[in-house]
């Protein structure tokens, strides 16, 4: 999944696709170099090592398809695992950067069905799912010898948890994608009444697309738990559809047009 409203900075350590998905990795990049920076520098350095997003305190780039397998902490990390490299030193992070990256990191966790909460190693090795730092990672998998212990020690936990469950999560891409094909049903449904039998019955738009949102619930029940729609939404749809229709001309236009007319009377 790549984000379109993040900035896109195709890192070069990309491993394909990842077959598991349990834990979020924080890291921090014991650097002074922003985002951009970083990002920049994960397109082509020569020991591949990447994460999916890298963030300061003014910008969150994603660097990797969050499916795609990042080269951010060894193998047994890296096959699990979707990365963030805040930028800054372990433990001295700022406030601004972590509330930065707290609604990417939410938004990950919601698309990916993973829980908001702090995990520590033995609950990596037992494959619970949440969010960890580097350090957690090292100590999870000894086999494969790391030495990183970022964040940090004193990384505020659960203040940067509390940040990740404050923040209002997106609506998902899913989500919208279905919103958009049931406007569009709608919508296409409702050209085909326009010329139809019904056509040029004097049909109230909002109680015909009631009865389409009626048909189309009875489609979708099983396989979705789609709310219907409220009077608010059917009107806003309503607004929508009418504005597709070829606007019918007003009685001024029409007599205005009338009146040009040689000979007319
Ligand atoms: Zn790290």
């Amino acid at each position: 999944m790549i984000y379109p409203d993040l900035r896109f900075m195709h890192a070069g350590g990309d491993g394909g696709p990842r077959s598991t998905t349990h834990v979020v990795v924080i890291h921090a990049t014991d650097n002074t170099a922003s985002a951009s920076a970083e990002a920049t520098f994960a397109q082509h350095r020569p020991d591949n090592t990447s994460a999916h997003f890298y963030n300061d305190e003014g910008a969150v780039i994603q660097a990797l398809d969050t499916s795609h397998i990042a080269y951010g902490c060894l193998y047994h990390g890296n096959q699990i695992s979707i990365q963030f490299e805040m930028c800054g030193l372990s433990n001295r992070l700022s406030d601004a950067t972590m509330r930065k990256v707290a609604p990417i990191v939410a938004r990950v966790c919601h698309d990916w069905d993973l829980p908001v909460r702090k995990i520590g190693a033995q609950d990596v090795r037992n494959g619970v799912t949440g969010i960890c730092g580097h350090a957690d990672i090292t100590a999870a998998f000894p086999q494969d010898h790391g030495d990183h212990t970022d964040p940090g020690l004193t990384f505020p936990w659960s203040t940067f948890i509390s940040y990740v469950e404050g923040a209002s999560v997106q609506i998902s891409d899913i989500d919208a994608q279905y919103l958009t094909w049931r406007v569009e049903a709608i919508t296409h449904m409702f050209d085909q009444i326009r010329e139809g039998p019904e056509k040029g019955a004097n049909c109230d738009i909002v109680q015909t697309l009631k009865r389409i949102e009626n048909e189309l619930k009875a489609l979708t029940a099983p396989s979705t738990q789609a709310p219907a729609l409220s009077d608010g939404e059917l009107n806003a749809l309503a607004q929508k559809v009418a504005a597709l229709l070829p606007q019918p001309p007003s009685a001024a236009d029409v007599a205005e047009e009338l009146a040009k007319r040689p000979g007319n009377g």
